[in-house]
């Protein structure tokens, strides 16, 4: 079996980089960092963003797994402690896989310029430096409504306790395959008018964002990653027809993880 190590690059994450990295080789298993079958990561679910970014090209044949040298992540919820635990248990092979849905997010300029197409992990989110952003939201072709105000996000469900809590959507489980749409500071009065809560849509249910004033530049982040964009002449957001696949050594449910992360967290 072939890996990689992604390190946050802190000290403590490279040392433990190293450490996983020469345990494995004793195991026979192979370093390649171009296709790897497993993919580790150490440091937080902020280095887990990046390697998932780094070998996004390759799913269907890389697993991920996340070891945290911080607090607890979401997706890198290994500690440091039981690294000798977990190698044996890599190295025994194979593992069992878990699966969990993702955002297809398509970006199209005007004037039939380059097509920007991302998976995301967490979220996307469309905001602009530029006054408010008014977008017409639809959902299957049908027009929905008129949004203004700060911005929107789209959240996966794993995502769906990162940015899209915060703004108060709701949290989804990973084996429902949706994605959330998430109003940040709406404008909402006698005028202007949103639904004003967290939309939860199916797979195959295409949400699409149009632009009205589109000489405005906007702000889309991806996960971890920032893009600014002008002339966007609709952004279109869906469940992926891709997943994300953690190699799975021991059992931590969803509901616990969200439970330790954030209510108690007797773990560490
Ligand atoms: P960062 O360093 O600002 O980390 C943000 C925090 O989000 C970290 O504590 C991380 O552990 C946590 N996090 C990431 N994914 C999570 C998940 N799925 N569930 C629960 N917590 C999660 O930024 P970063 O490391 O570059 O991570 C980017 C992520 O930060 C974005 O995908 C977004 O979800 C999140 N974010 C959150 C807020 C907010 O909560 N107000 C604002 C902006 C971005």
């Amino acid at each position: 079996m072939k890996f990689a190590i992604k390190s946050k690059g802190d000290e403590k994450s490279n040392q433990i980089r190293a450490r996983i990295e020469q345990y494995l080789i004793e195991f026979d298993l192979i370093y390649d960092s171009e296709e790897p079958d497993l993919v580790i990561s150490v440091g937080g679910d902020g280095t887990f963003l990046e390697a998932f970014h780094t070998y996004n090209h390759r799913l269907r044949d890389t697993a991920f797994i996340g070891i945290h040298t911080g607090h607890l992540g979401f997706y890198a919820d290994w500690v440091p402690d039981e690294i000798e635990k977990l190698i044996i248990e890599i190295a025994k092979k194979p593992f069992q896989v878990v699966e969990y849905p993702l955002l297809d997010l398509t970006i199209y300029p005007k004037n039939g310029g380059k097509v920007d197409h991302f998976l995301a992990l967490n979220e996307c989110s469309v905001k602009t430096a530029e006054g408010s952003v008014v977008l017409d939201l639809s959902i299957k072709d049908e027009h929905f409504e008129r949004f203004r105000g700060d911005g929107l996000c789209i959240s996966t469900p794993s995502g769906s306790t990162a940015y899209n809590k915060a703004l108060g959507g709701g949290i989804i489980h990973p084996s429902l395959e949706s994605i959330q749409v998430t109003e940040i500071a709406s404008i909402n009065n006698r005028v202007f008018r949103t639904i004003g809560s967290p939309l939860i849509l199916p797979k195959h249910h295409v949400c699409k964002l149009e632009p009205i004033h589109d000489e405005r530049s906007f702000l889309i982040t991806v996960d971890h990653i920032t893009g600014t964009y002008n002339n966007v002449d609709a952004i279109e957001c869906k469940v992926a027809s891709e997943k994300i696949r953690f190699a799975r050594f021991r059992s931590f449910p969803f509901w616990k993880r969200v439970h330790d992360s954030f209510v108690s967290d007797d773990r560490t």
